[in-house]
């Protein structure tokens, strides 16, 4: 049975696409995709020899060679530019995805949508996104076994269509996320509550310091009260 938070990145792919999954380990969340859609194919990369090993050996466990290449190679380096159509980037942190992404631009040629599921720092996501002209098209935050994950889709497009016009909101939607702002799901504002209590738990420990960091103090204090603008805006 797939995790509820693969299933979420699942449920962002295309019918017929071409998938390529980066930093796949078992190779679970292709077979899956291949599994329910019998016109899918799929690339699934590994950097390390344990999880490139491990799955291969699903891949032929559900006997979907055929439909399924296991690459070994650093981020999208196992990828031709024109190959893939849909890119899915799961299961680490948003620094290590964008670096990823940026350090692949070729091989995204031709591809027509990103799905990323970023475990923390969703931030620098949504700025390579923006950056480098992909409009953010959807986001979707999950709780599962106590631990909330965000998922990110984009696609090339208006980098900007999915922001505010002002600089200060924009900052804030960036943190958030701009469609996640707007659902307000329920593990959104459990997530953001349980931030709340550690960026608190940061500016105390940061105001016993012998020569505490004004300006750090302030910039946390200013996100803590973003957060509780969020909350109190529902
Ligand atoms: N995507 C799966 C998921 O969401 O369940 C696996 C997530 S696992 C925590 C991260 C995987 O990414 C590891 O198997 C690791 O070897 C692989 N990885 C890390 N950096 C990578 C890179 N630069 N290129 C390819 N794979 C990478």
């Amino acid at each position: 049975q797939l995790s509820k938070r693969l299933k979420t990145v699942a449920s962002y792919v295309e019918q017929g696409g071409v998938i390529a999954d980066i930093g796949s380990d078992h190779a679970y969340l292709p077979c899956y995709i291949c599994l329910q859609d019998e016109t899918a194919t799929a690339i699934a990369g590994e950097v390390n020899q344990g999880p490139y090993e491990a799955a291969k050996g699903e891949v032929e466990r559900q006997e979907l060679t055929a439909r399924i290449q296991v690459r070994k190679g650093d981020g999208l380096q196992v990828l031709d530019p024109n190959e893939a159509t849909h890119i899915t980037i799961a299961g680490m942190g948003g620094t290590l995805i964008s670096s990823i992404l940026e350090n692949g631009k070729s091989s995204l040629a031709g591809v027509k949508r990103i799905i990323t599921q970023p475990n923390v720092d969703a931030e620098d996501v949504r700025r390579w996104f923006r950056k480098e002209g992909y409009a953010l098209i959807d986001e979707t935050i999950l709780e599962e076994d106590g631990r909330i994950y965000e998922v990110l889709v984009a696609e090339p497009g208006n980098p900007f269509a999915a922001y505010s016009e002002q600089e200060q909101e924009q900052e804030k939607e960036l943190w958030f996320g701009p469609y996640l702002l707007k659902k307000r799901q329920p593990a959104f504002l459990k997530k953001w509550q349980l931030e709340k209590g550690k960026l608190n738990r940061v500016v105390g420990q940061m105001k016993q310091a012998q020569q505490p960091d004004e300006y750090k103090i302030l910039q946390f204090n200013e996100r803590i009260k973003w957060i509780e603008e969020v909350m109190h805006n529902g």
